[in-house]
Formats: structure tokens, sequence, C-alpha cells
């Protein structure tokens, strides 16, 4: 299959039928009533029990024997330089690496890892643009890349994010990776660009490789940023009691990394679970990083959460895709008429002692995938990362 790196929709009818479980995305109501999705022009058109859909005249009809479908997950946290390279950890096609383990999304917290990264504000800024444009017009293995997302420094004004907004630039990269550490100056810089829609994210932690920093939980609160970024830190964490304010102190997201801590990330769930605020909670990897990158690395949250976390597989699903989509803005993350025709189809894996899909997984096993769609086109077919699963969807033309 030809998988092209340019931006591509689905031109004609898509269906996708016989699904054996459909997870939406959404909290309310995590399992839909639904064995059928139709798409047309990469959006989808309609959910439903297969009588009830038009399924005739199809271009592309998968016949999912009986899979899972969900929607694409997001990564909330990734570090992208430029194309599907990371100087990181030396790697090349790590975001089609990703693709295999389900990501149809990611969201940039900062270019941080580009050899030589400009730190003067005209540089800074000229760089935030080059990357919004240039994943924008790339796509690795067809995934969605936000980026272009700056780390402030000291001595930016209103109108330096007046003119990232005007130019494109939606995010921040994270704060407090830039000269920008005091709780005080960061307030005013996110309050800048949230005046001009730019969303923000905040490093939260110890420091994650030599010349990070180190932001503790008053300094998070009083920035406000719009994301707690990597709340478990990165990999460095906060002592749980300042976790727990974080949680307890204002309504931001709650971000959990893989690239973080354990134990810091089952009680930032806890905590959001406590206080009756799962929307809140959004997953990522924070990959490339020092741990490297993680194919598998949302699906392996979700696994960690839903098993030690004692939380149903299906609630995770949902912090992986339409809790991310809604905290930041997005058109995919759900399944239902309208948003982007973004899935996977996934099933247990073979030899998974689980009883099935979301028992699987709330058992710690990651689930195998079969298909990847984005915008309506077919990305990737049966996973190269993941465990096989029992059952695979079969493109039928
Ligand atoms: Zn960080």
């Amino acid at each position: 299959m030809a998988l092209s790196p340019a931006p591509e929709t689905q031109t004609g009818k898509l269906v996708i039928r016989n699904i054996g479980l459909l997870l939406s995305g959404a909290l309310e109501a995590p399992i839909l009533d639904a064995d059928s999705v139709v798409a047309e022009a990469g959006r989808i058109t309609a959910v439903g029990r297969q009588a009830d859909c038009d399924i005739s005249e199809a271009r592309v009809s998968i016949d999912a024997h009986g899979c899972a479908l969900t929607p694409g997950l997001i990564d909330s946290h990734v570090h992208p330089v430029f194309g599907d390279w990371t100087p990181r950890q030396s790697q090349l096609g790590w975001i089609d690496s990703c693709l295999h383990g389900g990501v149809t999304t990611m969201v940039s917290a900062g270019e941080v890892h580009l050899p030589g990264r400009p730190r003067d504000i005209v540089g800074l800024k000229a760089l935030a643009i080059t990357a919004q444009r240039a994943f924008t017009n790339f796509r690795p293995g067809g995934v969605k890349l936000l980026a272009g997302a700056p780390v402030i420094e000291q001595g930016m004004v209103e109108s330096d994010f007046a003119e990232l907004a005007a130019a494109g630039v939606t995010l921040l990269g994270e704060v407090g990776l830039g000269s920008v550490k005091a709780g005080y100056q960061a307030q005013q810089m996110v309050a800048w660009a949230r005046r001009h829609g730019i969303q923000s994210t905040i490093h939260t932690g110890g420091p994650s490789v030599p010349g990070s920093g180190y932001i503790d939980a008053d300094t998070v609160l009083e920035a406000d940023a719009d994301i707690i970024g990597h709340i478990n830190g990165g990999h460095t964490a906060l002592p749980l009691s300042q976790i727990r304010c974080l949680c307890e102190g204002c309504a931001r997201a709650i971000e959990i990394v893989h690239n973080g801590n354990e134990l810091a990330g089952l009680s930032a769930l806890r905590f959001a679970r406590e206080l009756g605020q799962l929307q809140r909670v959004i997953l990522g990897t924070d990959s490339p990083a020092g741990s490297g990158v993680q194919p598998l690395g949302i699906l392996r949250m979700i696994a960690l959460l839903s098993s030690l976390g004692e939380m149903p597989a299906e609630i995770l699903f949902c912090c992986a895709t339409g809790n991310t989509a809604r905290l930041r803005k997005l058109d995919c993350g759900i399944i239902a008429p309208g948003r982007a025709a973004d899935f996977v189809l996934m099933d247990r894996a073979q030899h998974s002692s689980g009883a099935d899909l979301l028992d699987s997984v709330a058992k710690g096993d990651l689930p195998g995938i079969g298909m990847v769609v984005i915008d309506g086109v077919v990305r990737a077919g049966r996973s190269r990362n993941t465990p096989p699963a029992e059952r695979v969807p079969e493109l039928l033309g």
C-alpha cells in the first residue's frame, strides 16, 4: 500500500461494518450500540447499526470481522524536530512507528531537540512558524502533527504572541524549558498567548535532561497554563502531595505521560477520579526524550492505568482520544457525525488471558492493532509493532 506523506483525504465513501465493539471516545457514553461507521470526504457521516446506515456505493469497504473500533489515539505530548527524524535518539521513522501503535494525531510540546535551536526572540518565532508550516505540509505516515510550539524566553512582549498567532501558531512549547521560569513571568506570557488564541503547556517536576528545569506546584498554579504538562514528571515527579494540590487547585488539563513516573501517574489518575474530574485526564508519551520513543506508548499508558489503576479500559480510551480532542480543540477523537474519520481497529492479542479486548487491557495486556485510518484513508494494515490480534479487519476494496 502506498503511503503518501502529503495530507490526503478520502474522496469517496468509506464503510466499516461488522464492528464488534464501538468505543466512542466520549466519557458520557464510552461504548456505542452500533456496528457500522460511514465516512465521506474524511468525515464521519453515520454511526449505527448496519440496517440503519446507508452503506451503498462505498468506494472503500472494510469488514471489521468483529474487531473493536476506537477513535485514532492522540499523543498530547511529543517533541518532533523535522520530518520523521529525531536527533535525540538518532532515529528515523519514529512517527510512522507510532502510527503502528494507533496514534493518528500528535501535539508538539516544543521542537526543543533541534540541534542549535535558536533562543533569541526572532529566531524562536521563525522556528515555530517554520515547524508549523513543515508539519502541515508533511505528515509522516499520515499522522497529523500539530507543531510549531515556541519555547518562551525572557524579553517577549505581547506583540510577539500576536505575531505568532497571526502567522498560524496555536501552541506554546513547554513553559519552563526556556529562560522564563518564575511563576509571575510565565503567568503574564501565558495570558498574552491565551488572549491571542494560543494554547499553553507547562513543564511539571524535575529537569528531564541536563539544561531543562525544575517546576514545582506553586509555579504551575501561578503560571495557569492550559495543560499541566506531564503532571507525573518527565521523569522526576513532584511529591504526591503537590500533585494532589495541582489536581485540586485548578481546573486545567491533567496530562499523564509514558516518560514520567508511573506511581505519580497512577496517583494523578486516582486524584482526578476522587474529584469526579476524569474529563481533565489526557495522555501523552513525551517522546522522543531520554527514555526514548515508544511506538506503543499511548496503548501502554491505557493498559498501565487501567490495570494498576483499576479503571475500566473504555474510560482510559476516552482519556487518550475524546478528552484530548476536547481540551485541545481538535476535530477528531470522538466517533460521531462531523468528526474526522480517524479510526483504529483492534482486537484482543492472541493468547491474552483476558476474556475480550477490554478485559485483556484491564488485565494489563496490549491490544493487537489490525488497521489504522486517518481522514478516511487506510494508513496501516496489521500493525508491525503490536502483538498480533486474534481477528483482523479485511479491506474489501
Ligand atoms: Zn517537560
